[in-house]
């Protein structure tokens, strides 16, 4: 007889994992017990050697699907003769290393339930169980039970009791547990009156009568699992234009919820691979090619559904598309049967609303009406975003589904807060191991993101009870990230951390390169191809077509696109015409602002033409970069695919949509020695790309050409950079490889070159990737 202890550390709470473990001993006649406590799970059971092994070797292979062991160690003891096996209550003291879940896509059975008009739950919005619903967006601390969820004040009727206490149940001690008699109930306002007035509708009919405004073409803000989301049809090119001017969204693709997967089929070409992802338990939006008119699906009859309208994402030839992932979802798909627009319910780039009073100040001038709830959103958490590239997941949006699971260090590190960057902000919390990367936050540009940046760190303090040693943030020192890390100090932690040795600036570049290799668990230096807009260099540029070599413990930038300027500064960033004239600037000079026949040029008018002249001869307010995403503007605006951006990356994006992917040829991109002096930098020079570019363009040659010879251009730069260089391992990361074109054919050109190519994949290669690099800079730093 001996004693067998089982410490389980990772995503083992709240998915069931207690109740299988009681089978499981229960069953294998093994007496002894289990406990969740906030440093993970805790098992001791007592019997002969060769049951305790078979229990242990049952442990891995048979748990809840949702639960993520990360690190199983056991050792076997003598015994204490426990009589009997039991559950143990949560302890509240020591660490709180326990993992929180994200929110789980309702499962298969429960989905049956509110389907089944003999069921007690029949068309109940809020069904879950042991296996679904929702978690992070219900945790207001650990260890997660019910009283410390925002289902604390809907007390169990008998029925649900029962449930909750029978361990053969699916809903045994499942914390949200709820039925129409005792859980969260639906209602409709409409959007002219108040919550508080009588004059509304709850359970069924509100949710019917909710698809029925929908399917009249009239906009409904839903209060969904972490924040609410803006409903229109998307068959309907008025309403969806209506949601756009509502929303000051005028061109940037929405995201698109569909009642089934058949009908996505319909509409989009979907992979084994994507079909994974849609269907999965985080259940993001799947960026996916549409079908078109040429391509339409093989059994056309029976689809149904409707046409999505061009307006949803003008000029795009893919798609964002979702499933529902909770019932109320569900109902309202049901009950709709066509696509609709299903959008973060925010005016322009805010955050996601979360609450009732929020929404109605700022989405009471946007919505028809209100679909709400009162089960509190305890933290907002948007719809994640992911797309299938090289044959595997790769995360652009990392939110609901994902966050916060940890990735996990290969080391122990001390707790170090990492702030991000600005643009697609999520910040980042060290805990032993585990770095906890926040749900995404957002472009820091308006107040209430940045308070949503200050209530992420806060929440997150308080939940894992650490205290950080270190604050990592930007180089930049205007980033409104930077200037908290700076000067903040913390209320969460009852003492400053505005100590200078515990702020530690990383480089932006230098960040994703650090992340790329955290994530995929490299040590050693590599080559970092690391390319995105804009990020501020140690030498006062804009850099952002960098050649970095490295880890975490340092870098030396080895190579980099050629500079030029940017007239206008950030004016640049939304006008690609800008940039153009930057491009042709730097090689041809003042002469290149009369060519009239390039697209850019002629642009501008002849006044404001002189004026850009002026900036540039002066280098005033025209700041150095070599960032390849403006040379992708600077790009798409020659081949005259834009001259203006309404969003972020817009022009890159119609290049590489508009990319043959059977041209296999390249413009030249020449590398060259720096011509500044004692620096030993590789640069690529993209004048002869230039010039081929214009030769082409003044031939009359496709845009579609021109486009890809552009891409693999830029991909064979990268292969001769890593070869002059002498590199054997390469990691990709930067906004730029959110390109699909790009990053596949890099990856594809460097496997070849006989090099060992790494890519993001849990966590997005743009910045919402940046917190996870700094930390694990930062705690290089500390160990120095
Ligand atoms: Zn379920
Ligand atoms: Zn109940």
């Amino acid at each position: 007889m001996e004693r067998l202890k089982v410490v389980i550390r990772g995503a083992v709470q709240g998915v069931g994992f207690r109740p299988f473990v009681y089978r499981l001993a229960t069953e294998s006649g093994l007496p002894g017990w289990v406990l969740n406590s906030s440093q993970g799970v805790f098992i001791e059971v007592e019997g002969e050697r060769p049951a305790l092994e078979e229990f242990l070797l049952r442990l891995e292979q048979e748990k809840p699907p949702r639960a993520i062991v990360q690190s199983l160690e056991f050792s076997f003891l003598d015994p204490v003769g426990y009589p009997e096996f039991v559950i143990r209550h949560s302890e509240e003291a020591g660490e709180k290393t326990v993992l929180i879940l994200p929110d789980i896509a309702t499962c298969p059975q429960c989905l049956r339930e509110v389907g089944d008009p003999s069921d007690r739950r029949h068309r109940y919005p809020f069904t879950n169980c042991t296996h679904c619903g929702p978690r992070f967006t219900i945790i207001r601390a650990l260890p997660y039970d019910r009283p410390n969820t925002s289902m604390a004040h809907f007390p169990l009727c008998p029925d649900c009791q029962r449930e909750y206490e029978e361990p053969l149940d699916r809903r045994f001690h499942a914390q949200p547990v709820a039925c129409p008699i005792c859980g969260p109930q639906v209602a409709l306002y409409s959007g002219d009156g108040h919550f508080q007035s009588a004059r509304h509708l709850t359970g069924d009919e509100a949710v019917r009568q909710a698809a029925q405004a929908v399917r009249e073409g009239r906009i409904l803000a839903m209060k969904g699992l972490g924040g609410f989301l803006l409903i229109v049809d998307a068959r309907d090119e008025a309403t969806v234009q209506r949601l756009r001017g509502r929303k000051h969204r005028e061109e940037k693709p929405l995201a698109l919820l569909y009642p089934s997967l058949k009908m996505i089929k319909g509409h989009c070409f979907v992979s084994p691979l994507e079909e994974r992802v849609l269907t999965s338990p985080e259940s993001p939006i799947v960026l996916l090619r549409r079908r078109g008119p040429r391509t339409p699906p093989p059994d056309r009859g029976g689809l149904g559904g409707g046409e999505v309208c061009e307006s949803v994402a003008p000029g795009n030839p893919y798609l964002g598309v979702m499933l529902p992932y909770t019932p109320l979802h569900d109902l309202l798909m049901q009950d709709l049967g066509f696509p609709v627009v299903a959008t973060s319910g925010n005016r322009s780039d805010e955050p996601i609303c979360i609450d009732e009073d929020e929404a109605r100040q700022r989405l009471g001038d946007i919505a028809d009406l209100f679909l709400i709830h009162n089960r509190p959103i305890a933290r907002h958490c948007d719809d994640s975003i992911v797309r299938v590239v090289l044959g595997q997941e790769l995360v652009l949006r990392r939110a609901r589904g994902y966050a916060p699971l940890p990735v996990l260090l290969k080391h122990e590190i001390p707790p170090i807060l990492a702030v991000g960057a600005h643009l697609k902000n999520a910040i980042a919390l060290s805990v032993g191991r585990q770095v906890f990367v926040s749900q995404h936050i957002g472009d820091l540009d308006t107040p209430e993101a940045c308070a949503a940046f200050e209530r992420v760190i806060a929440d997150f303090l308080r939940l894992y009870e650490v205290q950080p040693v270190a604050i990592a943030h930007d180089l930049h020192p205007d980033y409104f990230s930077t200037q908290y890390a700076k000067s903040q100090t913390c209320p969460e932690l009852g003492r400053r951390i505005a100590n200078r040795k515990s702020q530690i600036a990383v480089q932006h570049h230098h960040a994703h390169l650090a992340s790329c290799l955290a994530e995929n668990e490299v040590e050693g230096p590599a080559l970092g191809v690391i390319w995105d807009g804009t990020g501020y260099g140690p030498d006062g540029t804009v850099w952002g077509g960098e050649f970095l070599w490295g880890d975490a413990a340092g870098f030396e930038r080895v190579a980099h696109l050629r500079t030029f300027r940017l007239p206008g500064g950030e004016a640049a960033v939304k006008e690609p015409r800008r940039t153009a004239l930057g491009v042709l600037w730097e090689h041809f000079g003042p002469q290149a602002l009369e060519w009239d026949d390039l697209a850019p040029v002629a642009a501008f008018s002849p006044q404001e033409r002189r004026l850009l002249r002026q900036m540039l001869e002066r280098g005033v307010n025209s700041p150095v970069t070599s960032s390849a995403g403006r040379l992708f503007d600077a790009v798409a605006a020659l081949v005259g695919l834009r001259q203006e951006a309404r969003f972020e990356a817009q022009a890159a994006m119609m290049l590489e949509f508009a990319v043959d992917e059977a041209v296999t040829d390249a413009y030249p991109l020449p590398m060259t020695q720096y011509p500044i002096p004692n620096t030993q930098s590789l640069v690529l020079d993209w004048v002869p790309l230039l010039e081929a570019l214009l030769t082409d363009l003044r031939r009359g040659v496709p845009v579609g050409v021109m486009a890809a010879r552009f891409h693999n251009a830029l991909v064979e730069g990268m292969v001769a950079v890593a070869q002059a260089v002498g590199a054997e391992r390469v990691a990709l990361s930067g906004g730029c490889f959110q390109n699909r074109i790009l990053l596949e054919r890099a990856y594809r050109r460097l496997t070849e070159a006989g090099l060992r190519v790494y890519v993001h994949q849990r966590i997005p290669p743009n910045d919402g990737g940046i917190a996870l690099g700094q930390v694990a800079v930062a705690a290089q730093k500390l160990s120095e």
